[in-house]
């Protein structure tokens, strides 16, 4: 696929810093405010958020049969339910303007000062309001690791994992945008030495290092997605921490899985990379033995190869790298999620949320939880202020990275960051 706005080559007319996440070749949806604007859409560029709103009603725009208003909207719903080519033609159109041959805004002052909007000053909202939220357990080693943990080392994956993308359907209302805090949750935790449980918070706070994809049409129900044609309905990509209570989930999750220890919290980055974005960056996933039902056959490079990390900041502290692992190393990839998720005819809702579960690489400084970091708290981490963690303390902040990378173009995901409170 020739999608022009990728070309390597190209350069903008905005000052774009070294090392960002956001060249001209990303191009990431979202929506944010100021302090004299209602949320509206726009699109990152460097350290700046190009006011799509602005760019809509003065023209700029023209000639791409979008309908009106559509960006003067609280969430992106209306606009990505029109599909991956109008968000194509979209971002084409706004890769044009801001090349830096291209003079129509670059020597349009009054308009370039109110259509770029310094990044420090906008406050980055929820991008879409999820109708419905999936999490997936796709990476093998993550399902091994807790598995070996938990059942057999010897015979860590059920019998159904290489043969199925295993998933529940998880709470979209607790869905919260980056630098949300995340109220540590209180429940039931059967402790090892009682028979019966208790009612306290949770002891075992954890993050998952997940990444999300988001869905960008509509599917009546009764229809399936063929898995050749899943890619089509993916808008784009963000960093998801689907937050996790271990303790509660270890008492509460037979036999139908996790449910309180899950649904308080998961926290997305604002920016939504858009699928088209991160075509550069396909690659080949594992081998998948025993060969899969012919409805969930994938043939050439469906992995994106995205660089991942975990930081943790204590109260007062610096952040640190804790895990550095990537998104290729995925068992099963996104369209196979999508066709299985559809086979049995289950509909799609444009800002449908369809998390990866947890990405552990194979080496233990890859892992993507502390449950696996820490080893279910039998191995601690030893922090660089010489504190040590099994699980999460109040006060702490998670952040996660991403970025692809390739002939000198860096496509980042920003931030995906929360802090652990706890209110006594
Ligand atoms: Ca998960």
């Amino acid at each position: 696929m020739q999608i022009k706005a990728n070309n390597p080559n190209l350069k903008t007319w905005v000052d774009v810093p070294p090392g960002s996440d956001f060249p001209i070749q990303n191009l990431p949806f979202g929506v944010f405010k100021t302090r004299y604007l209602s949320p509206v859409a726009g699109v990152a560029i460097g350290n700046y958020v190009l006011d799509l709103v602005y760019l809509h009603e003065n023209g700029f725009l023209d000639g791409l049969g979008l309908p009106p208003g559509i960006f003067n909207q609280r969430y992106l719903n209306d606009f990505i339910a029109l599909g991956r080519k109008k968000a194509r033609l979209v971002r084409e159109r706004l890769s044009e303007l801001l090349r830096h041959d291209n003079e129509e805004l670059r020597d349009n002052k009054a308009a370039r000062e109110i259509a770029l909007i310094p990044m420090q000053e906008v406050q980055l909202l929820m991008p879409v309001r999820v109708p419905n939220y999936t999490d997936f357990y796709s990476s093998m080693e993550h399902a091994s690791n807790v598995g070996a943990m938990f059942r057999d080392p010897n015979n860590p994956l059920l019998p159904n994992w290489k043969h199925l993308p295993v998933a529940y359907h998880g709470r979209a209302s607790s869905i919260v945008v980056s630098g949300t805090d995340i109220h540590r949750p209180k429940g039931q935790i059967k402790p090892p030495d009682t028979d019966t449980p208790v009612f306290s918070t949770s002891r075992k706070l954890d993050f998952e290092l997940e990444i999300a994809f988001i869905i960008g049409g509509e599917t009546k129900v009764g229809q399936s997605v063929p898995v050749d044609l899943a890619e089509d309905y993916i808008f784009g990509l963000v960093l998801f921490n689907d937050w996790s209570a271990r303790d509660i989930q270890q008492w509460e999750y037979v036999p139908l899985g996790p449910f309180l220890s899950k649904n308080f919290a998961s926290t997305v980055s604002p920016w939504i990379v858009t699928l088209d974005a991160l075509e550069p960056f396909r690659t080949k996933g594992p081998e998948q033995q025993p060969e899969v039902l012919p409805y969930l056959k994938t043939e050439g490079e469906r992995n994106l190869d995205i660089h991942l990390e975990v930081l943790l900041q204590p109260q007062g502290g610096v952040p640190e790298v804790i895990s550095r692992t990537n998104f290729r190393h995925m068992y099963w990839n996104m369209a196979q999620q999508l066709a299985h998720h559809t086979v049995n005819g289950c509909n799609l809702q444009a800002g449908d949320m369809m998390a990866s579960g947890t990405i552990s690489g194979p080496t233990p400084l890859s892992y993507g939880s502390l449950l696996e970091l820490s080893w279910n708290g039998t191995r601690p981490l030893v922090l660089g202020d010489g504190s040590t963690r099994t699980f999460l303390e109040d006060g702490d902040t998670v952040i996660f990275r991403g970025y692809a990378e390739k002939d000198g173009v860096r496509v980042g995901f920003g931030e995906c960051k929360g802090k652990i409170v706890n209110e006594k």
